[in-house]
């Protein structure tokens, strides 16, 4: 997609702080981290939102949580634990029309679920 800012991220067209590259997930560090870790996880090829994510999407669904365990490890949050966000539309507070999801650590989320 042309003006995907994920979709340029992924195509290396914009800089981003790679953590961990897969055949069909990238995980790159949020530019605005909310938590000390704050990674976000990337289907490679467009898909718009969660909504998207509907039959025959399995396969991708398991490698972004496949994923998700690597880089958990990877940024060492692997025992304190972490949360994993998917933000879906305008009232999920999803900004960036790419579906991706957040990986949250480092330190106590005490924050509520909305
Ligand atoms: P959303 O609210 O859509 O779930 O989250 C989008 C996230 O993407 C935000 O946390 C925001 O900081 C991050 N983000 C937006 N633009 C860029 C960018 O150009 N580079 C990186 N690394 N992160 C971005
Ligand atoms: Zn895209």
């Amino acid at each position: 997609m042309d003006e995907c800012i994920f979709c340029k991220i992924v195509e290396g067209k914009i800089p981003a702080s790679v953590v961990y590259e897969g055949e069909t997930v990238l995980a790159f560090e949020d530019i605005q981290p909310t938590a000390p870790v704050h990674v976000i996880l990337v289907p490679k090829r467009h898909v718009g939102s969660m909504m998207d994510m509907g039959d025959g999407q399995r396969e991708l669904a398991a490698d972004i949580m496949e994923a998700a365990v690597k880089v958990a490890r990877l940024k060492g949050v692997d025992e304190t634990g972490f949360r994993l966000v998917i933000n879906c539309g305008p009232d999920g507070g999803q900004l960036v029309g790419h579906l991706h999801m957040h990986l949250l650590g480092g330190r106590k989320l005490t924050d509520g679920m909305g």
